[in-house]
């Protein structure tokens, strides 16, 4: 039997109501705040993620899907959504007609990391993305839509981490006093921060193995070395989500795993996910757009993790609606199908759900299957009803009947169904 690659999986039909809730209520929201919908491949270019993500980063270095299509071109599938977003910000020019920019994408990333439990190989983002704001109300926005979202979809136990990682400006000085307190450290890191010391020891933070965590535990923090502008945007954000209710703590030790973050971080945190706790990650990035060929435009962006947040949600309530339809219809003997079946392809395209069943099974065998799919009513359509021309329409819940010809039937049972 062949069956799915490790790490991949399939979401079938009786967990897609969670999904497409999700996305519609999201859709909605993005909507309300302006953010227009985009669609961007899933395959590109290696060098896309590799410049934007940064070749030291777990991503980049182990955890891409990448191979050479047959005229030797490097490929890569997307890891996740920013780069993408970015690059076709610049691709298409949009930022000559008018810099300011919302856009929201939802689809699968790949990354090679090992599964388990809310960590898949291929999982599926909720991505969101402003262009051209450097202004810390559009950070504010971002983190309340976040906030609205999990509360629009009936969630409470999250929780928002921000910090603040600095700019161009500020960080080289946090960085020597980091590298400084590694050096003095040394012994006590992972062999993985022992390298990542070099070439980008704020990413050491962000290390997983207790280790470290303990090694790191009076490490000085970006916030004391903000530059007073960086501070003052910081301190805007702060004030907003105060002012806005939305429930945050300042994270010292929240670094995004990827290079191209500035100033504002922020992740949602939950702890019914047990280890992997992220819901959601964003942050700054406002020197990308210009190291991927375009102009020195600001941004900031969120992903959300769409697996992770089905997870959650399965949680609080076991899928909710049972996947229903309107009409049974009960077509017994050789008479009945062939009106049967064109009734039922009338009422589904009128926009009403019906089913049927072309076994030529038992009255009492076809009852049972409409409990089974949960049918609001049934069709009766037997030798005796069709000779006579009276069908029986019936109620499953009130367990009122109708008898009705078949003349005028499609008509007779929109205006039964109006009724009810
Ligand atoms: P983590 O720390 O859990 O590895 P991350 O920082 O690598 O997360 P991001 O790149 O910020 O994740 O992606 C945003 C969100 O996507 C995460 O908060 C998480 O909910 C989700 N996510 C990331 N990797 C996976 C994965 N392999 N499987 C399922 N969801 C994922
Ligand atoms: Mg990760």
């Amino acid at each position: 039997m062949i069956q799915t690659i490790r790490g991949f999986r399939d979401i079938l039909p009786e967990d897609i109501a969670l999904w497409q809730k999700i996305e519609k209520t999201a859709s909605e929201l993005f909507d309300n705040f302006g953010f227009r919908e985009i669609r961007l491949p899933i395959l590109e270019k290696t060098e896309l993620f590799a410049r934007s993500i940064g070749e030291t980063t777990d991503i980049v270095e182990k955890e891409m899907y990448t191979f050479p299509d047959r005229k030797g071109d490097k490929l890569t599938l997307r890891p996740e959504a920013t780069a993408s977003v970015v690059r076709s910000y610049i691709q298409h020019k949009m930022y000559a007609a008018d810099p300011v920019r919302k856009f929201y994408t939802i689809g699968p990333m790949f990354r090679r990391e090992r599964p388990q439990k809310g960590r898949y190989r291929q999982f599926y983002q909720i991505d969101a993305e402003v262009f051209g704001v450097s202004s810390p109300y559009i950070d504010a926005e971002l983190i309340l839509i976040l906030n609205e979202l999990f509360k629009r979809l009936g969630l409470s136990g999250l929780k928002a981490h921000i910090n603040s990682l600095g700019c161009p400006e500020c960080r080289p000085v946090f960085q020597k006093a980091l590298k400084d307190f590694l050096t003095l450290n040394y012994d006590r890191l992972c062999p993985d921060c022992k390298r990542r010391m070099e070439k980008n020891p704020l990413r050491t933070l962000d290390c997983k193995s207790l280790s470290c965590r303990k090694a790191l535990e009076n490490a000085p923090s970006t916030l004391g070395h903000l530059c007073n502008e960086c501070s003052e945007h910081f301190e805007i954000v702060k004030k907003m989500l105060v002012k806005q209710n939305v429930d945050f703590i300042v994270d010292k030790t929240l670094v995004r795993g990827l290079d191209y973050y500035s100033r504002t971080a922020f992740e949602i945190l939950t702890t019914s996910l047990g280890a992997q706790s992220a819901v959601a990650g964003g942050g700054r990035y406002d020197s990308l757009v210009k190291e991927l060929g375009g102009k020195d435009i600001p941004a900031i962006g969120f992903a959300i993790g769409f697996d992770r947040l089905t997870e959650i949600m399965a949680q609080v309530k076991k899928s909710d609606e049972k996947p229903g339809l309107d009409i049974f219809i009960i077509a017994i003997g050789k008479q009945a199908m062939e009106p049967g079946y064109l009734w039922m392809s009338e009422l589904n395209l009128a926009g009403i759900k019906s089913e049927m069943d072309f076994s030529g099974r038992s009255l009492k065998s076809l009852m049972k299957r409409a409990d089974k799919l949960n049918a609001g009513h049934v069709l009766i359509a037997g030798d005796r009803e069709i000779n006579e021309n009276a069908l029986i329409f019936r109620n499953m819940n009130t367990r009122k009947q109708n008898i009705i010809p078949m003349d005028n039937i499609i008509k007779d049972i929109k205006k039964l169904l109006k009724k009810e």
